[in-house]
């Protein structure tokens, strides 16, 4: 099964339904019901077709809250397939700075799972900070796309750079530097899915070239995000998939 027809279903425009599976929600009798996300237990009457329950307090979560826990529990050394399920979230927006972090966290996630390393969760709470300085519109309004700045966030975290160091110095901008050259040649106008995805493809390269670690890829990326998105460069973008090849 390819990385598109595991996740094109996953996406819905009922913003609704349930989140896990997109079902539609059906009202019962109230009972005890296991929250999927957070695993508390709540005596609540709503649950999607398929069982999938989601408490109050998961379900108001912020886009990088849901990053973080999301990622924090993830085994995953595939940012790619990360990235997917985390966009295919109603709380991720189509466009929006949650990228910005959401970029990071899952190169962080699959570098830490790859490595086995044991600073995952403070390595992404890291770059949750960082990455809430860069602000929505970054890319127009400043020239330096939020995503291609989330591979140089990356890069600075799993090598501690600082703004003092050498080696890592050095790589942390390239990083950021290579991805938002591709980025940039694409052209305008913004799009968060193709950002993200070139910023990951980039970012895997880099970090195989560079630090030896080789991360899960896809054998391709077909985006299923044109419909939501106005702008949409529709056959100049590398991931676009025609409407109607979606199943
Ligand atoms: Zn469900
Ligand atoms: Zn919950």
């Amino acid at each position: 099964m390819s990385f598109y027809y595991k996740f094109a279903n996953m996406y819905s425009d009922n913003k609704f339904n349930c989140f896990i599976c997109k079902a539609d929600l059906v009202y019962a009798e109230s009972e005890m019901l296991k929250c999927h996300e957070c695993g508390k237990e709540f005596e609540e009457n709503v649950k999607c077709e398929n069982d999938h329950f989601i408490c109050n307090k998961c379900h108001s979560k912020s886009a990088n809250e849901l990053i973080l826990d999301y990622c924090s529990a993830s085994e995953s050394i595939n940012p790619f397939l990360m990235a997917e399920e985390l966009m295919s979230d109603p709380r991720v927006k189509m466009h929006g700075p949650e990228h910005h972090f959401l970029v990071p966290a899952v190169l962080i996630t699959a570098y830490c799972n790859k490595t086995s390393n044991k600073s995952k969760i403070e390595k992404l709470k890291t770059a949750k900070k960082r990455a809430a300085h860069i602000l929505g519109g970054f890319c127009g309004f400043y020239g330096n796309c939020g995503a291609a700045v989330g591979t140089g966030i990356f890069i600075s975290i799993i090598t501690s750079a600082t703004p003092m160091s050498m080696k890592s110095w050095s790589l942390a901008n390239r990083s950021t530097a290579g991805a938002l050259m591709t980025i940039a040649e694409t052209g305008g106008p913004r799009c968060c899915k193709r950002s993200t995805y070139i910023a990951l493809l980039d970012s895997v390269k880099f970090l195989r070239k560079n630090l030896s670690i080789k991360l899960e890829s896809v054998p391709k990326i077909q985006c299923s995000y044109s419909k939501y998105n106005k702008e949409c460069i529709k056959h100049a973008c590398d991931f676009y998939k025609p409407e109607y090849l979606y199943i």
